[in-house]
């Protein structure tokens, strides 16, 4: 079965810079599962994975503009502490969650003040061009509840 709408694609992946710096990969733990055509992931990837089956394995390059997007100038906000609830542990660099008016989103921790942490609110792989080893472990038919809820249910996929 190929990978097209309304099918689940269980897939395990390596994510890379392109000087081949390892950024993250799901090798560790469970492949990760998605309900195909519902955007769960970023566009250059499921465009990549559109017709591909079970036990191929493939390299996509992503620019910015089908990953996460270009860095934007002028992110960086200056939040006091008691928003978030790691500031004793967090230094520059670090990533973490901050509660906003549009929802939980991930930010960059740029600077640690005393009662003030400055973040910048570009998603950390903003303007990266990302390369991707991917390796389709399975695919299968969604079922009509995951097709309405818009996300595949399995180990590597959404949890209620
Ligand atoms: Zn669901």
């Amino acid at each position: 079965m190929k990978i097209e709408n309304n099918t689940v694609a269980t897939f395990h992946y390596d994510l890379a810079d392109t000087a081949g710096q390892r950024i993250e990969s799901s090798r560790a733990g469970q492949p990760l599962a998605v309900l195909h055509g519902a955007g769960n992931v970023i566009a250059g990837v499921e465009a990549a994975l559109a017709g591909r089956v079970a036990g191929e394995r493939f390299s996509v390059t992503v620019p910015p503009g089908q990953g996460y997007g270009e860095r934007r100038e002028g992110l960086v906000q200056r939040v006091p502490k008691k928003y978030f609830r790691d500031a004793s542990r967090l230094r520059a660099g670090d990533t973490t969650m901050l509660s906003t008016r549009e929802g939980q989103r991930v930010v960059t921790v740029a600077k640690v003040g005393q009662s003030v942490i400055d973040v910048d609110l570009n998603h950390p792989m903003a303007g990266r061009t990302l390369v991707f080893d991917i390796e389709i472990v399975a695919v299968r038919e969604a079922t009509p509840e995951e097709v309405e809820h818009g996300h595949a249910h399995e180990p590597g996929g959404h949890h209620h």
